[in-house]
């Protein structure tokens, strides 16, 4: 069977708003091993709700609504679908109640709007709500002797979710054939993605039951595998034998198979090797601390270090000789090598890191243009400075070089 998610509200489609309720379901049903095929927002529009409605029973098996389910007269969900199904839509005695206990219960006062909340879609099942006054409904409809379920969901996220959970995930569950769902995710680090595509995807096409997704970040890479099997076990052999096939070929710039980060990766290396780090950033600010200190339990490695934004700083706090800075410029391989060695020297730590670039978007030159960063490691075995020039905004500059030096890192101590 698969599955359509209809995301309803005229707020999802300003831009302030996102939908992010079918990521949420989406998972939910993958894991139940149904592929979701359409994705789709629709404003508060009956005629539109009701042409999204009658589309998405023509072509999936199981659709779920999310929002559109309020007492105000922009929430049509229900309306929609009764119309698309050729479906009556009745109050209900019982639902009513429960709203109006509902309501009591917190001492307010209902509105007669709350009332249509309790409108059920002829032959559908109310799935109570415990966090919200609006119900769900699951209506097992037919379109064309063809059966299929339409599921209908508060909009408020953590509804959805404790209705999904509550009385969704076994009610589908029984209706599909036993299936479970593995994932493996590869990440990589500094290589680019149509590189990483070109070597990988004739490994893709050897396992063709297996799902796979390349998602890229500054600097980094996740490779998604998928498979679904009738036992938990079959499933993952079939992820782990293609994302083997995939470590192999990427060797060490795959850091990590099982969803860590770079920055927990480094940490497990340093705690491995009982090492200790510690960084002088100029363009970075301190996002290379900033990433390194997100894992918990990074005191055991991290000593610390300092932003040395300034020239003055840059001599004061990692011993960069003022002549150095002037012969060569702040941003040059000399300055980020002394950078690396001054901090490790000063913070007592086993490696030291230097970075010092051009972030952009002011301040480039013919020389020295903007995404032009050297990142250094200093270590007992001397100093390695690496130099890139970094495609993108401030943003992503930032990223790529931030990434750059802890992958310095990791491949040190591997
Ligand atoms: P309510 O009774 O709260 O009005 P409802 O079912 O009508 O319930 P909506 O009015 O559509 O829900 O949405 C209520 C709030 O829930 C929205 O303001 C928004 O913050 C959030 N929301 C709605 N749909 C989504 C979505 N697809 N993803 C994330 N948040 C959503
Ligand atoms: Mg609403």
């Amino acid at each position: 069977m698969n599955a359509e998610i209809i995301a309803v509200g005229s707020e999802l489609l300003t831009p302030f708003r996102t939908d992010t309720n079918s990521l949420y379901l989406t998972d939910q049903l993958n894991q139940l091993g149904v592929e979701v095929v359409f994705k789709s927002v629709v404003g508060d529009d009956l005629k539109r709700l009701v042409a999204a409605a009658q589309h998405s029973i023509f072509r999936s098996d199981i659709i779920i609504f999310s929002g559109g389910l309020g007492p105000t007269e922009d929430d049509l969900t229900r309306e929609a679908v009764a119309e698309a199904l050729g479906l009556s839509l009745r109050r209900n005695e019982e639902v009513l109640a429960a709203i109006e206990r509902r309501f009591a219960l917190h001492g307010w006062k209902m509105s007669t709007n709350n009332a249509k909340q309790a409108d059920v879609i002829e032959g559908a099942i109310v799935l109570p709500n415990a966090n919200g006054t609006a119900p769900g409904q699951w209506v097992s409809g037919k379109y064309e002797n063809r059966e299929c379920i339409v599921i209908l969901l508060p909009g408020p996220p953590h509804e959805l979710k404790a209705l999904f959970e509550s009385e969704c995930r076994e009610r589908l569950r029984a209706k599909l054939p036993p299936a479970f769902l593995a994932t493996r995710i590869l990440r990589i680090a500094m290589l680019g993605e149509s590189h990483v595509d070109a070597r990988v995807s004739p490994i893709y096409k050897r396992f063709c039951h297996v799902q796979t997704t390349i998602l890229a970040g500054a600097g980094e890479i996740e490779l998604h595998f998928r498979s679904s099997g009738e036992t938990m076990e079959a499933a993952q052999a079939c992820v782990d034998e293609a994302a083997d096939a995939v470590e192999e070929e990427l060797d060490d710039a795959v850091y990590s198979r099982d969803g860590q980060s770079l920055e927990q990766i480094v940490g497990y290396w340093l705690q491995m090797r009982g090492a200790t780090l510690a960084v002088a950033e100029s363009c970075t600010g301190g996002l290379v601390a900033e990433r390194i200190t997100s894992a918990a339990g990074s005191s055991r490695y991290f000593v610390g270090g300092a932003i040395v934004y300034s020239n003055a700083l840059k001599t004061d706090l990692a011993g960069v000789p003022a002549g150095m800075i002037e012969r060569h410029g702040a941003v040059s391989r000399e300055v980020a090598a002394a950078l690396a060695e001054g901090i490790r020297y000063r913070c007592e730590s086993t490696l030291g890191i230097g970075i010092t670039g051009v972030a952009g978007p002011a301040g480039g030159t013919d020389a020295k243009p903007v995404g032009l960063v050297f990142h250094a490691l200093a270590s007992d075995s001397g100093t390695e400075v690496i130099e890139r020039h970094f495609p993108g905004d401030r943003k992503r500059i930032r990223r790529f070089a931030s990434t750059l030096a802890l992958d310095m890192v990791r491949k040190k101590l591997m």
